[in-house]
């Protein structure tokens, strides 16, 4: 199945491909500050692949925090956080915010609290390389995030 969403103004889009039904797809609340701040339901599955297309280059804002071993992907011109990635060796994992997806209220589960703080930064990157999902960047831009 393929689920397409975007962030409000459509500068960046969000597709998901996955074999799981949005019923039985697992979804995480991770509480670190800054996904509480926008009460973000995450997804993540090693087995669903995500495609992160930048419409709009110049609008995608990127911010890192805390390690730095992610970027938290923010548009610039309507404000929806749409995504967290990691690039590691010319690979790119990520979990998607499933709200930017049109099919949103079809995903029912009830967001899991995540706790991550107790975590040092190899095991952090390897966490996610485990379980976030393959992501192929589009149109992305290059430069450092703020
Ligand atoms: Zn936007």
């Amino acid at each position: 199945m393929l689920f397409k969403g975007q962030c409000h103004c459509g500068a960046i889009r969000v597709e998901l491909k996955t074999d799981r039904t949005p019923s039985e797809q697992i979804l995480g609340a991770c509480q670190c500050s800054f996904c509480r701040k926008h009460n973000a339901r995450a997804f993540s599955d090693p087995k669903a692949h995500v495609r992160l297309i930048a419409a709009e280059p110049s609008e995608v804002q990127r911010y890192a925090f805390g390690l730095r071993t992610s970027e938290q992907v923010i548009c610039r011109r309507c404000g929806v956080y749409a995504a967290m990635t990691l690039t590691d060796e010319g690979k790119v994992w990520s979990v998607i915010n499933i709200d930017t997806l049109d099919d949103r209220a079809s995903f029912t589960g009830v967001p899991q609290p995540r706790h991550y703080d107790e975590e040092d930064r190899e095991a952090r990157i390897s966490r996610r390389k485990a379980r976030w999902c393959p992501t192929t960047l589009i149109g992305w831009p290059t430069s450092a995030p703020e």
